[in-house]
């Protein structure tokens, strides 16, 4: 970084690393003082972090190479006692050292470049473990591993922990969409629901189902959870809540003083100890993203919820878009591929039918997928829609002018501490229309 600040990261120029720049969508923090030489900071640490690692990892295979030829299980005990010793050192348990140094391995080994991003300061180890942890679905093809490798350590660095996690879960089905519909397709024999007593008189209850089952869920109980606030009609039986309360059914809005969760956890117990459903009818609404390829079964490539975070296959969009017990409300989306790769910009979205705001908020969901907040990845569908150019000052009701902003953004944008990015003119770069799906599942 330029400026003169500090020297911190200077010094480490005979390793042949170049200083790393903020990236590009912070730039402008690079401009305060402060925060240039905290940068700095950062990136001499991250540096010491990437050493630190290479030196457990050669002192593990050192301990490997010494005991190579003896007894497997002698050699499966040097290896632990490597690992134990490097544990020690940073302050883990063993189960923690052997996944971190596991993964640390893995990227110097198959992701050479993101390797030399870490060793260069620009990424942190977070972001390399959740890059490691994300590649065991083709960790055997080594020409997908490259194409990643090329990619993910050009945008790391830009991105903070959350983002570069959806980015990973997008990407690495799209890298081989077969591959992808195949694992995804055997994934689902391992469904399940496991339930832990625990001690408190609590209990844990998990359950591996399919995302689009668990969207659905997902968004039901939300949707239903904050509706519990309105005049509720009443049920005929009653119905006493976990933990004996004697306030009524979990839909109760008397007094509720209830948070949230608790509401959600309830309405789930509910739900499943006798198959009513508690609460106004509300249907869960699942914003998806789909080509046309992909509904027509030209192409195996996945579907994307509209917050960019999750992915469905193939076969289940297809599914989904067919069931005739959903309602479905189709758009048709101009996009572009961003260089993210598995990023499609929305330019514009299209809707059939008279204007309504609810398609127009529908629309602004689909084209912003998140909170437009930089670093922020808050669904849009839990956002407020704002006004770029407030109402009061003649701005416009229209898409141009609204953006998705969380409830904490949109706070900061009010008093001034959130400038609204310039937009691209939606025409650049524009590719073919493609359409894209909303299921509301009945
Ligand atoms: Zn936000």
């Amino acid at each position: 970084m330029s400026g003169g600040l500090s020297n911190v990261n200077h010094m480490d120029n005979e390793h042949g690393f170049p200083d790393p720049e903020l990236p590009e969508n912070l730039s402008h923090l690079a401009d305060i003082p402060e925060l240039a030489l905290a940068w700095d900071h950062a990136v001499a640490s991250r540096r010491e972090t990437a050493r630190q690692f290479s030196a457990l990892l050669d002192y593990r295979n050192r301990c490997r190479e010494e005991a190579a030829g003896r007894h497997l299980f002698a050699r499966s005990a040097a290896d632990q006692a490597a690992v134990r010793d490097a544990g020690l050192l940073l302050g883990l348990g063993e189960r923690t050292a052997t996944i971190i140094l596991n993964q640390a391995a893995e990227v110097r080994e198959v992701l050479p470049l993101l390797w030399a991003r870490f060793q260069a300061g620009a990424v942190c180890l977070d972001r390399l473990r959740k890059v490691a942890a994300a590649t065991v679905p083709i960790a055997d093809r080594e020409d997908l591993l490259a194409v990643l490798d090329q990619e993910v350590s050009q945008l790391a660095a830009a991105m903070n922990p959350g983002e570069l996690k959806h980015w990973l879960a997008r990407r690495i089905p799209e890298l081989d969409a077969q591959l992808y519909e195949q694992r995804a397709a055997r994934a689902k024999e391992d469904r399940y629901v496991r339930i832990e007593h625990l001690d408190d008189g609590m209990s844990f209850i998990e359950a591996l189902i399919p995302t689009a089952e668990a969207v659905a869920l997902q968004r039901r109980l939300k949707a239903v959870a904050r509706s519990m606030n309105l005049p509720q009609p009443a049920d005929e039986e009653q119905d006493s809540r976990p933990g004996g309360e004697a306030a009524g059914h979990p839909g109760a809005a008397e007094g509720d003083d209830r948070t949230l969760a608790q509401k959600e956890a309830d309405l789930f117990s509910a739900w499943l100890r006798d198959g009513r459903c508690y609460g106004a009818p509300v249907s869960a609404k699942i914003c998806v993203m789909v080509s046309e390829e992909t509904l027509t079964g030209q192409s195996n490539e996945p579907a994307l919820g509209a917050d960019r975070s999750w992915v469905l296959p193939a076969a289940d969009i297809r599914k989904l878009a067919t069931d005739p017990g959903a309602e479905h409300e189709w758009y048709a989306a101009l996009t572009r591929k961003s260089t993210r790769g598995a990023d499609r910009d929305i330019l514009a979205v299209v809707y059939s039918g008279r204007f309504a705001p609810e398609r127009l908020k529908d629309a602004i969901i689909f084209r912003d997928g998140i909170c437009q907040a930089p670093g922020c990845t808050a669904p849009a569908e839990r956002c407020d829609l704002d006004h770029i150019v407030p109402y009061d000052r003649d701005g416009p009701t229209s898409a141009e002018n609204l953006w998705a902003l969380c409830r904490r953004h949109h706070k900061m944008k009010s008093h001034g501490y959130l400038p609204a990015p310039p937009r691209e003119p939606p025409d650049a770069g524009a590719d073919r229309p493609e359409p894209r799906a909303e299921a509301r599942a009945a």
